[in-house]
């Protein structure tokens, strides 16, 4: 089941003599279109990243829900997926190009609540070393659907040469921490950074959005450098994503758009290299959840990234 198309395939409208195929094709651009549009913004705020949806409305006193947890994660992470030090791709249009896929949460941070509950500054204020995350009804953990969509996209990133860092990939006992989590993105030299999340929210609520970092000069953070791109690079996530899932972006965040701005992250606000978040989609909403739960449908999710990523780095990168 796996998706390996470079793209989108639209479904084929039967080519008949002569005008009906031009007619659909027609009708199927503004349909797309009109999805960004339909979705309009109902209120309300469910993301699990913490308190705030918007850079506007963040307060860093609140606490992040973590969700409740119970089932035990299946043992993963086999040693085969991680290749330290392998070498990268030799060819493809992204030799030489580093992307830093961070998969949000960890499927063991249930277990150390002392030491994720740590507080690390980050730069505006401080907050947890980490959350555990939320998961579906059923009890599919978001930190197993992040890494998951982590090891597809690794897979399309390195078939295009790139060389890519997970900074973690179920091989620690919790966290890391969001400082941690940038830092592994900073050192690595990232040319693109992007943190995978589900988000916790209301029934009702669905459909993915984009989160980008805000402009915030505070103690180590500086994203001064990195808002332009990483609103490109974000951007160009959310396009990709679109078309490649045909999710809708999120109804209930972002008026839309499918693109959020924050300001009380810290996995952005201590990034130096461009960098988004993306909430893929509603654990808690059955819809969402359906999608979520997919192997097929994560694989879209994760191509779509992906693309996002390539076009980032072909468009913008070439002056780095
Ligand atoms: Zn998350």
């Amino acid at each position: 089941m796996s998706y390996t198309g470079p793209g989108f395939d639209p479904p084929q409208p039967r080519r008949s003599r002569r005008g009906p195929l031009t007619v659909a094709l027609a009708a199927l651009v503004p349909g797309a279109l009109l999805g960004w549009a339909v979705y309009a913004a109902v209120g309300g705020s469910g993301d699990d990243e913490g308190p705030g949806s918007t850079a506007a409305s963040a307060s860093p006193s609140a606490s992040a829900s973590a969700s409740s947890r119970t089932s035990s994660p299946a043992p993963s992470a086999s040693s085969e997926d991680e290749k330290p030090g392998a070498p990268a791709a030799a060819s493809g249009p992204l030799r030489g190009r580093v992307v830093v896929i961070d998969p949000g949460h960890n499927p063991e941070n249930f277990k150390h609540t002392a030491e994720i509950n740590r507080q690390v500054d980050i730069g505006t204020n401080r907050k947890e070393c980490d959350t555990t995350g939320t998961s579906t009804d059923d009890g599919y953990a978001e930190a197993d659907f992040t890494l998951d969509v982590a090891h597809r996209m690794r897979a399309l990133l390195e078939k295009q040469g790139a060389t890519v860092k997970l900074t973690q990939d179920g091989d620690r006992p919790f966290g890391p921490c969001v400082d941690e989590r940038a830092r592994i993105g900073n050192e690595a030299k990232a040319d693109a950074v992007v943190s995978l999340h589900a988000d916790g929210s209301g029934t009702g609520n669905r459909g993915f959005h984009v989160i980008l970092p805000g402009a915030v000069d505070a103690g180590a953070a500086d994203t001064r450098a990195i808002v332009g791109p990483s609103e490109d690079l974000g951007t160009r996530i959310a396009g990709n994503f679109v078309r490649v899932t045909g999710s809708a972006p999120s109804n209930y965040v972002g008026g839309g758009t499918g693109l959020v701005t924050r300001k009380d992250l810290g996995g952005l606000n201590l990034s130096t290299v461009p960098k988004v978040f993306i909430e893929c989609g509603n654990m808690r909403d059955s819809k969402d959840a359906a999608l979520l739960t997919s192997g097929a449908w994560r694989q879209k999710a994760a191509q779509g990234i992906s693309d996002g990523i390539v076009s980032f780095l072909r468009g913008w990168g070439s002056a780095r």
